[in-house]
């Protein structure tokens, strides 16, 4: 009996040895993704690029990037990690322009499919004029080549992001909000139709007629349900030009009962945003560097004192054969205004110039090394009710002296989102969109450093939980399913249920820390 008990104990261990050397094949090397028939090519090696994202802090290597030539590339791949079944841990990631902020994009140990390796040919973006004209793209592409693309027909896309270096699909698995989304709501809202890709590796289309969904799930559901293949995106005429605002505010109620005035009036601007100006005595030119004062000796006279100001950021499209309208519709706009007289600049720009604003930023920040260092950004989705509540103890006790960023604030209105998409928002039907767009100088102790900036994301956090101000994270992160539950709500059950029918093993986009892959 111990010879045969032994020959059995050998036994398992040998299956065991096999069954963990079965794993560890699917698992640790590369072998079994090697068999798959590709247009494009899986590379093993020199893949750190697909371990950083723009946030600089998160580091996750992946196993293979996918770099796919075809949508066909990316169903094979997908289905081959769906077929392997949960004895698998390996997960797929999109990665679009990689400018997630905590690790969103990445897939430890996975594949990450290089969204942008066939983007940037022109076939594949097709404009359609007519009545309601629309531009059909490939969902890795950048939203700034669709801007030049559509641009040659006259048309462009009617809601933006302030930086347009992202892909389609990486806006459209958030929202995509700017000063634009007042009137036509977020990117996800300018959006007919989605080819994608689902976690069982089948390509499905999508829109409110077909998968109805499948559509809604993916627009703003964090890349959880499918990968975006391709978007038909809504367009409108192109304006030439734009008039482009800036003015001053020391007193918040002003500044924020003219912006929601603004977003409600009648023949308003085309674009409504504002932000915070914190301490900047010194710098406090740089806000308008190239603006114009309206009236330039009373614009010298100007003192900050080193208040905390708030600036409302306003631009109005026009052809340069309407140039008077314009202005007369500037004016009476503007004379509706409470703003501090003496702080009225102006520019004048091309459409694309004023749209791909943000890039000019980004060529000089690179230029100093100031562009790939940690950017530990907060974004806040807040209740018009409470915004005052928030602004008191935010901008009046907890970033009094410094802000390391831009502070962008600016409301929307509630009706213009789609509330079948899976895109988490606050109560109230106008919230602001608060934006705390830090850098940390790398390894700095001080009030610049990384820490130093967490620690304050994390009082405003606990500050809006503890005031119960119903805020919503806008780029949400959380590490626990409890988190996770408490931002979706109410919503978390369609969420759950949307899961489990198009990834039901939780293959894709592991790095939103939101379902974990069962094994
Ligand atoms: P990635 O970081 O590559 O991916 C983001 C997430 O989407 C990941 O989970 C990824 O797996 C998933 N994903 C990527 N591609 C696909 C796809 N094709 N299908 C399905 N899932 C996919 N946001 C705004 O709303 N408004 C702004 O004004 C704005 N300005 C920004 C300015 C800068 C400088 C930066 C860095 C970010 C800004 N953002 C803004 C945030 C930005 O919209 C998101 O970070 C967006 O995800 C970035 O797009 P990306 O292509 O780099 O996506």
């Amino acid at each position: 009996p111990t010879g045969i008990l032994s020959i059995r104990s050998f036994m398992i261990l040998i299956l065991g040895f096999i069954t963990i050397n079965i794993n560890l094949g699917f698992l640790g090397t590369p072998s079994s993704l090697q068999t798959l028939s590709l247009d494009g090519h899986l590379s093993f090696e020199e893949n750190h690029h697909a371990a950083r994202d723009f946030g600089n802090r998160y580091k996750f290597l992946p196993l293979a990037v996918l770099h796919p030539k075809s949508v066909s590339d990316i169903a094979t791949t997908i289905k081959h990690v769906w077929q392997m079944g949960p004895g698998s841990e390996l997960t797929v990631a999109a990665r679009g322009h990689g400018h997630s902020l905590q690790g969103q994009a990445q897939a430890h140990q996975g594949v990450v499919i290089n969204m942008e390796s066939f983007s940037r040919q022109e076939s594949q973006m097709q404009v359609h004029t007519g009545r309601n004209p629309y531009v059909d793209v490939y969902g890795g592409e950048l939203w700034i080549n669709i801007l030049h693309e559509t641009l040659k027909y006259g048309l462009a896309p009617k809601s933006w992001t302030d930086y347009l270096h992202l892909t389609v699909g990486g806006t459209l698995s958030n929202a995509g909000i700017s000063g634009q989304a007042f009137r036509h709501g977020p990117q996800i809202s300018n959006v007919h139709q989605l080819e994608v890709v689902t976690g069982k590796g089948e390509v499905l289309n999508c829109s409110e007629k077909q998968n109805a969904d499948l559509f809604h799930g993916v627009l703003g559901g964090l890349g959880q349900f499918g990968i975006i293949t391709r978007a038909r995106i809504s367009l409108e005429p192109a304006p030439k030009m734009v008039k482009w605002i800036r003015v001053l505010y020391s007193d918040f109620s002003t500044f924020t009962s003219d912006q929601e005035h603004l977003i409600s009036a009648e023949n308003t601007f085309d674009y409504i945003e504002g932000f915070v100006i914190i301490n900047r005595t010194g710098l406090l030119n740089n806000w308008r560097s190239s603006f114009n004062p309206q009236d330039p000796v009373q614009a010298s006279q100007f003192k900050s004192d080193g208040r905390t100001l708030f600036c409302l950021e306003l631009a109005k499209h026009f052809n340069p054969d309407k140039i008077d309208k314009t202005n007369k519709e500037i004016e009476k706009l503007l004379s509706q205004l409470g703003y501090i007289s003496s702080t009225l600049f102006l520019s004048e720009v091309p459409y694309v110039e004023f749209l791909d604003r943000v890039h000019v930023s980004e060529v000089k920040l690179r230029s100093k090394g100031l562009w790939e260092v940690p950017h530990p950004w907060l974004n806040l989705l807040i209740p018009r009710s409470k915004i005052h509540d928030f602004s008191k103890e935010v901008f009046g006790n907890i970033l009094s002296n410094t802000s390391n960023g831009p502070i962008l604030i600016y409301p929307v209105h509630k009706s213009k989102w789609d509330n079948r998409t899976s895109a988490v928002l606050p109560e109230e039907d106008v919230f602001y969109l608060v934006a705390f767009l830090t850098s940390a100088v790398p390894s700095s102790t001080g009030t610049d450093g990384l820490e130093h900036i967490l620690t304050q994301n994390k009082r405003i956090l606990d500050f809006c939980e503890a005031a119960q101000l119903g805020v919503k994270q806008y780029l949400p992160h959380y590490t626990t399913l409890t988190e996770w539950r408490a931002h979706f709500g109410p919503r978390w059950e369609v969420f759950m249920q949307r899961k489990t029918a198009y990834d039901p093993l939780a293959i894709l986009a592991p790095g939103q820390k939101i379902f974990q892959k069962a094994i």
